[in-house]
């Protein structure tokens, strides 16, 4: 399989050359040249696979660079009980039982891995690559990033302990949730370094990008990303939605409706791959909260990137993004695979004008016929109310993001066809909100009961460029001996 980029000018690449790549070299997003034919047959054998089985199959259609029993040895690692709490791996539960002839609403849990959302199912298996292909090469990597909560505690989690690769991740001090805090801070392994920076998020985005613009510094100290435009974590993340329809359905000729509680566009472009592949995918519902670009592009075709000052900080904070680096993805299937439009709208126009149109494009109407995408806006009050029904009327607790997904889903139900929520995070993780929904504590599990009092490992560094630099310096691995 080989990988272009959406706006056109890079080609012939392999999985394992964007593998430790962010973006393309002209700024676009690496997608496969085709998406894989999924036939009946086939479908119906991956239905008795066990997870790791089936992301195995699923992830050899687009990576032919590493060898089948690697790439298998390597799923079965990441994909284990052990790992993500159960044998099914994302077990399917009812939420809203069928009416007379009708089709449940079912919850898809991607949240029972080590940091408690859905960002590890994808991160853990890019830890085990890293690891994996940085060996193969005799490379190292320091991946440094920036993190308001969930991408950030993953990629520690992913990467702790793997030779060759370590961590260098800055998150604003004092602004995340105390159990995220914890579960970040009180990992002691030597290749993961937490970075406290005074500021905001926004401070600590530019100082990676700052560092990340500083090409000879980069190349040196051998820095890289994992940030969500990583076609690694996409490609990981397509295998739940076959994971689920499996679970909703008994045949292959039943359709489903999903809905993803979404940000970056990251996790429901894994749905669209899915459904390209040849999933039976009715309709993929985009869940927004009161960061509403993505709702108001499907609504209207504007997409308006908001500025920091427009981006609200809501109770579904990783949800919370004044852009969503995964959507040129999509825009570029729409748009027909043309290049160069996509290089016109997202390489000019976005960064002259902040906007684009294409509300009176031919190709719009085809977001919702052809590729089936819906969408839905979801507010503070909303997810409040959403939490309480789930705790009252059907004794479950739902966290925050999940919830702006089923207040969304139960817009867009088909009396026939079963809708499935991702659980994106489990309601740990966003205490305070679960507490003002609820009036007590969220549900812990057993395995994360007193983290907040363990001891932390974190430095605290002012919004200052050189001085990350010179503790990335004195920390990093792999340093040629000249350098260092
Ligand atoms: C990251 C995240 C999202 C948004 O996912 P995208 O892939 O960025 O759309 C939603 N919910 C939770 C809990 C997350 O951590």
């Amino acid at each position: 399989m080989q990988y272009v980029s959406t706006r056109g000018h890079a080609s012939g690449q392999r999985f394992c050359d964007i593998l430790l790549e962010g973006l393309a070299p002209d700024g676009g997003l690496y997608l496969p040249e085709h998406y894989p034919q999924v036939d009946d047959a086939t479908l119906t054998r991956w239905r008795a696979l066990p997870y790791a089985e089936l992301a195995f199959e699923i992830l050899s259609l687009y990576i032919d660079d590493i060898p089948p029993s690697d790439l298998r040895a390597l799923c079965e690692r990441t994909y284990t009980p052990a790992v993500f709490g159960t044998e099914a791996i994302v077990p399917l539960r009812v939420l809203d039982p069928a009416q007379a002839g009708g089709a449940p609403l079912y919850l898809e849990a991607l949240s029972n891995g080590p940091t408690l959302a859905f960002k590890d199912m994808a991160m853990q298996l890019l830890g085990n690559l890293f690891e994996y292909e940085l060996a193969r090469r005799g490379e190292t990597l320091n991946i440094l990033g920036a993190t308001s909560g969930d991408t950030g505690s993953a990629a520690e989690y992913a990467m702790r302990g793997k030779r060759g690769v370590s961590v260098f991740m800055t998150s604003p001090a004092g602004r995340m949730s105390p159990f995220q805090q914890a579960q970040m801070f009180s990992l002691m392994d030597e290749n993961i370094h937490n970075i406290a920076i005074e500021g905001v998020f926004d401070d600590c985005q530019d100082l990676v990008k700052a560092v990340s613009n500083d090409l000879d510094f980069k190349r040196r100290y051998r820095i890289g990303t994992v940030n969500s435009i990583n076609w690694a974590r996409l490609v990981a993340q397509v295998v739940y939605y076959f994971a689920g329809y499996f679970q909703a359905t008994r045949a292959n000729d039943q359709p489903v409706r999903f809905t993803v509680p979404s940000g970056n566009f990251g996790n429901v472009c894994a749905g669209h791959v899915a459904r390209m592949m040849g999933l039976p995918i009715d309709m993929l519902v985009v869940a927004t909260n009161e960061n509403d670009v993505l709702d108001e592009f499907f609504r209207t075709g504007v997409y308006r990137v908001r500025s920091s000052a427009d981006t609200h900080e809501t109770s579904s904070p990783s949800m919370d993004i004044s852009k969503a680096s995964n959507f040129e993805r999509f825009v570029f299937d729409l748009l027909g695979r043309d290049a160069a439009q996509v290089r016109e709208l997202f390489g000019d126009r976005l960064g002259r004008e902040g906007v684009f149109d294409l509300g009176a494009h031919p190709a719009f109407a085809q977001a919702a016929t052809t590729y089936g995408f819906a969408s839905g806006r979801s507010t503070h009050a909303d997810r409040l109310a959403t939490i309480r029904a789930c705790w009252n009327d059907r004794q479950q607790m739902v966290d925050t993001h999940t919830a702006d997904g089923i207040k969304v889903a139960r817009e867009h139900l088909h009396p026939q066809y079963p809708m499935i929520v991702l659980e994106t995070a489990l309601p740990i993780k966003f205490a305070a909100t679960i507490v003002e929904a609820l009036g007590r504590e969220p549900l812990r599990p057993a395995a994360f009961e007193g983290i907040e009092n363990l001891p932390k490992r974190v430095v605290t560094l002012p919004p200052d460029l050189e001085a990350i630099k010179a503790f990335i310096v004195a920390r990093c691995q792999g340093v040629p001996a000249a350098v260092a």
